[in-house]
């Protein structure tokens, strides 16, 4: 069943049940509030006999039937204890039997309806006590033929006009909802057009309010395919990227051998070059490895304590073999620190952020490392008195790939523009962050922020 026939069904079922609620309500409420009338208008009558009651001094006490006002249609019979009618009301007196027969046994006031085959009739029994016995039994009565015909018409109309309003309610959420719905039905075409024909820069357009309901739908619709656009373009970007670079070295590699069969010998220069190229290889199949495994989240960090100064000067050892008297490496600052890592993966990323700064830093140039707490956090900074990095790849350098405009035109020594991103997620798996601060001919600092170890995890 659609989602439009439901609520137009339950939308009608609701309006009916309802209204049909009201008219039980008002009818009953009616009802009550005419019978209540009529027992008044029989007690004022009653009433009015019981004032006319005489006491004779020698023929005991007398009852006087009073005027009674026509247009209130009252009968009246009086009973005497035995039984006996002593008087009744004009209108009555071809009728013998009481008006209440159940009521002349009650012996207590007593409202009743009653009915007569023909008649409906509401009356009140009422035994009326001299010198502390019961002396007569009042009794009257009203017809009550004139309500069950208004009731009955009211009730006749209640239903005619709930199953109109059902019907006009039915006819109004079978449009209103089909109305609301209508942009869902844009929704389903647009993805499945997307599925289709495969293009995901495709939007819904939305013409109602967008912080309704469907405008929000929509929204959250939109946004994903925003997400899923980039993470495609983000994927032919990568591919793209890792074919580019796979093809470079492959390239130099098979133009070599090329070389060496030409010229039917050996040459040491080639085989230089093609092992430069395999090495190359291995290390971008290594990393790329690397980084699939940390974003898949199968790549295993060994947290254990680690003490960042010992780790920071066995760096500095490696790396002046590196620097090779090329530039200065000096270590400025050191506390001892002691954070919870994986000691391996940490060395990567000191390693690779040291090896950028000489790489990046022509002759002559400084290297500084340092080591201190800052605010509750262990922070490693590594500044250098290079290049820097222009404004324009700052905000870049941590993604995949990529690498500053120079360095791209320097690809052979550079590396593949993977080692930051694969820092940036090392240390963020830490629970710390990576700052880069650069501006061009300034050189650059990195800060590596990490948290302290706690007692509690030396001892886990
Ligand atoms: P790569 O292997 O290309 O060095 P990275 O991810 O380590 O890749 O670095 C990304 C880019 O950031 C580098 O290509 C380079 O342009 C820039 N970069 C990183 N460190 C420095 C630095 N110390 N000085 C200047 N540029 C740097």
């Amino acid at each position: 069943m659609s989602l439009r026939l439901r609520l137009t069904i339950i939308y009608s079922v609701l309006t009916g049940g309802i209204l049909l609620l009201l008219g039980v309500v008002t009818t009953v409420l009616i009802s009550i509030a005419l019978i209540s009338q009529m027992d008044e208008m029989l007690a004022r009558a009653v009433d009015k006999i019981i004032t006319n009651i005489r006491i004779e001094p020698l023929g005991g006490p007398t009852v006087f039937l009073p005027q009674l006002n026509p247009a209130e249609n009252i009968y009246i019979q009086i009973w005497d204890t035995q039984g006996n009618l002593i008087s009744a009301s004009p209108g009555l007196s071809s009728f013998k039997e009481p008006l209440d027969p159940a009521g002349l046994q009650a012996g207590e006031t007593i409202y009743r309806d009653v009915y007569f085959s023909q008649a409906h009739l509401r009356t009140l029994s009422m035994t009326v006590v001299l010198g502390g016995h019961p002396f007569v039994v009042i009794q009257a009565a009203t017809s009550l033929s004139w309500l069950d015909v208004t009731l009955r018409n009211l009730v006749n109309i209640l239903i005619g006009m709930t199953l109109f309003a059902t019907l006009l309610a039915a006819l109004a959420s079978w449009f209103g909802v089909g109305q609301a719905l209508a942009p869902l039905k844009t929704v389903t075409d647009t993805a499945l057009q997307i599925t289709r024909a495969d293009d995901l820069s495709r939007r819904i357009p939305y013409r109602g309010q967008d912080n309704d309901e469907v405008g929000q739908l929509i929204y959250a619709f939109n946004e994903t395919l925003e997400q899923l656009e980039k993470l495609f373009v983000a994927q032919q970007r990568f591919l793209a990227d890792v074919s580019h670079e796979l093809r470079t070295p492959l390239t130099v590699i098979k133009g070599n051998a090329d070389l060496m069969r030409r010229m039917k010998s050996v040459d040491e220069e080639s085989l230089a070059s093609i092992k430069d190229e395999a090495d190359r290889l291995t290390r971008l199949v290594g990393d790329l490895l690397l980084l699939t495994q940390a974003e898949s989240g199968k790549l295993p960090l060994d947290f254990k304590p680690v003490e960042l100064d010992t780790l920071l000067l066995d760096i500095s050892k490696e790396m002046h073999i590196l620097a090779g008297g090329r530039v200065q490496l000096k270590v400025t600052e050191i506390d001892q620190i002691q954070v919870n890592g994986d000691r391996d993966r940490l060395k990567q990323v000191m390693l690779n952020l040291v090896s950028n700064a000489i790489k990046y830093t022509p002759q002559d140039g400084e290297i500084f490392l340092s080591l201190g707490k800052v605010g509750g956090q262990a922070r490693l900074i590594v500044r250098d008195t290079g290049p820097g990095i222009p404004a324009d790849d700052l905000p870049h350098i941590f993604e995949r790939f990529y690498r500053a405009q120079k360095s791209r035109t320097r690809s052979k020594s550079g590396g593949f523009g993977l080692g930051l991103s694969i820092a940036n997620w090392i240390i963020t798996r830490h629970g710390g962050r990576i700052e880069v601060d650069s501006s061009e001919g300034q050189g650059t600092t990195f800060c590596i922020y990490l948290p302290l170890l706690k007692t509690s995890d030396s001892l886990s």
